[in-house]
């Protein structure tokens, strides 16, 4: 570590104040302000250390300052960064390359984040209809608790009716409960273009599909003549034990969402499609400034290179098998706080009593130096780097051990 990154003459608290005083208040930071990152320990600005069992919400895939990333951003960023869409780069291209083989898709748009990845799938699926003359598919139907994304397109169909409040008219999507394929089935009108779906709900608190569901979605949007659209962005990129969620189940949809863990922090979207639908948005019809720049490219192939140089895919399930028995065990031995534990892979969950527990449970955690997500309101979620240590694993899972104890 160089040693001016590790100090600071800038207290804490100054900043904690200059950010209230300036920061759009639309979040609710903990008076911590970060410094610098080691694999997956975080150290903030009064030299405390923290294990990252969140990894910036299932995005810091390598963990921090990994060398492999480090190297890729910084030689790309002096040779060339940005470029638009006007010309092709070369790193874009490799990168849409690898992504199709590792999805089995054959198209690749890319953006900048998880919500324009969604957005672009949607608008993908209305053009589809539109340019195959049946205009009156609009209708997305999407699922309770399901999270999408923030712009108006990808808020429609995220299911969570306390992000929408405030924001509508929306366009029209049906919302219905996870896993019920009877619903679906009702549903599919004659104005319906597409279901978008999560392999597992992150943000609705780390719910994995339902056996059969995600097989029988395939089924109904075949039969109907519509589009099974995967939000991958929390779960692709190897974080369930398989490059997508979908891989995980043994299906395989019409177009998919990737972002979060892609660029290893880098921002950094990318929605991926079938042969069939490489017409629906010709030129002009959809585009991004930033979308397949040199920089994020090169990023996101460093990743790949890191994924399958180090095997991280298959490190996602022995791992994700550690943890999952480990937090299965902490849910017995403390029964009284913990309802249960779930998750697949590297994407797993604590489920408490109650919501109020589960603030409780995330700052005491906090203060002791490990640091983990809400999900859903009850959740604490776990998502390390893809790459976290044993060692540091079961180092965070006794100090949850501990916590949970004193919480009890
Ligand atoms: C995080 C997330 C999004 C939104 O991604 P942003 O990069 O925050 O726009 C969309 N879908 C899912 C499943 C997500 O977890």
């Amino acid at each position: 570590m160089n040693d001016t990154l590790k100090g600071s003459v800038t207290s804490t608290q100054e900043l904690v104040q200059a950010a209230g005083r300036s920061l759009y208040p639309n979040y609710r930071q903990p008076e911590i302000v970060f410094s610098y990152g080691q694999g997956a320990e975080l150290f903030d600005l009064e030299g405390k250390r923290y294990i990252d069992l969140y990894a910036g919400i299932a995005v810091s895939a390598l963990g921090h300052a990994h060398p492999r990333l480090t190297r890729a951003i910084s030689e790309q960023a002096g040779r060339l960064l940005h470029l638009s869409n006007y010309y092709f780069n070369e790193p874009n291209i490799r990168l849409a390359e690898r992504l199709c083989a590792l999805t089995g898709m054959s198209r690749a748009f890319f953006c900048s984040s998880g919500t324009e990845a969604v957005e672009s799938m949607l608008k993908l699926a209305r053009r589809h209809f539109y340019s195959t003359g049946q205009p009156d598919r609009v209708r997305v139907i999407a699922f309770e608790h399901a999270f999408h994304g923030r712009t108006l397109g990808a808020l429609a169909a995220t299911g969570q009716p306390s992000y929408r409040e405030g924001f509508g008219p929306l366009s029209p999507t049906t919302h219905l409960p996870y896993g019920d394929l009877e619903r679906v089935k009702e549903a599919l009108s004659s104005d319906v273009c597409a279901v978008i779906v999560e392999a597992l709900q992150g943000e609705g608190g780390v719910l994995p599909a339902p056996p059969g569901f995600l097989e029988g979605l395939r089924e109904l949007t075949t039969r109907a003549g519509v589009l099974l659209l995967a939000d991958e962005v929390q779960t692709g990129v190897g974080r369930l034990g398989s490059f997508l969620g979908f891989q995980h189940f043994g299906v395989a949809p019409d177009a998919l969402a990737l972002a979060k863990g892609l660029g290893g922090g880098v921002p950094i979207g990318a929605m991926l499609c079938r042969a069939e639908l490489s017409a629906a948005l010709p030129p002009g019809s959809h585009g991004s400034t930033f979308g397949g720049g040199p920089l994020a490219s090169a990023a996101a192939g460093a990743v790949l290179d890191e994924i399958e140089a180090s095997d991280l895919i298959a490190r996602a399930r022995t791992e994700g098998a550690y943890l999952a028995e480990a937090l299965q065990g902490l849910a017995t031995r403390h029964s009284s706080v913990v309802r249960l534990a779930r998750g697949v892979g590297l994407l797993q969950a604590l489920v408490m009593k109650t919501p109020e527990l589960a603030q409780d449970a995330m700052k005491r955690l906090r203060a002791a130096g490990v640091l983990v997500t809400l999900a859903g309101g009850v959740a604490l979620r776990v998502t390390p780097p893809l790459n976290i240590e044993r060692a540091l694993l079961s180092e965070a899972l006794e100090v949850m051990d501990r916590v949970l104890g004193e919480m009890a």
